[in-house]
């Protein structure tokens, strides 16, 4: 894929949920280990959905993940690694703007990583700091799901709450909320006091 050898680089795989980025970071991060390279992985403690320790897309497969305490770990994310050349960050969108920084110095120290995560909030608003790191990325790849409601390519991330469409005005970021989730295209998107 790449074309860049004598220094590290960014990239980005972003897209709404069910859009299969974890799984294509998976599938990167197999290709690198087939080749003998030496991978980290790290994700946000707020995601909890595949266990404590391990990336997981939704077809089941996983791997051995660090879990970074989002509001005071992102700093530390280098002093976990020990060589690895390539790095990975998956869910990236939990993490704050400071993941920026540090996935520029992990590039320019000579490392490939690669970011996943989604790329707008439930309002279909840049969700940060994903925007961000799509403009300094070297490679990005936008990946599609497909509309639950009308089976055409989906870019949004629609929040139901008990069913409904959630309100403009929820937080972005819900932990433990009795709320679900689904991929929607532009025209199928709702959400309630707009
Ligand atoms: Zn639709």
């Amino acid at each position: 894929m790449h074309a860049i050898t004598r220094s590290g680089w960014v990239e980005v795989i972003a897209g709404c949920m069910f859009a299969g980025k974890t799984e294509e970071l998976l599938r990167r991060l197999r290709r690198a280990e087939i080749a003998g390279q030496a991978v980290a992985v790290f994700k946000p403690a707020t995601d909890d959905r595949y266990g404590e320790a391990t990336v997981g897309s939704h077809n089941g497969r996983q791997w051995d993940a660090h879990v970074v305490d989002p509001e005071d770990g992102v700093a530390g994310i280098p002093e976990y690694l020990n060589g690895e050349q390539v790095v990975a960050i998956d869910e990236a969108n939990f993490f704050p703007q400071e993941l920026i920084g540090v996935c520029e110095g992990l590039a320019s120290d000579g490392r490939r990583v690669i970011v996943s995560g989604t790329d707008q909030t439930f309002r279909g608003e840049p969700f940060e700091p994903l925007p961000q790191l799509l403009a300094l990325a070297e490679y990005v790849d936008k990946l599609q799901a497909i509309c639950s409601v009308c089976g055409e390519p989906a870019s949004r991330t629609q929040r139901l709450v008990g069913g409904e469409p959630a309100h403009v005005d929820d937080p972005t970021i819900l932990v433990g909320a009795e709320e679900s989730y689904e991929a929607r295209c532009r025209n199928c998107h709702t959400l309630r006091g707009e």
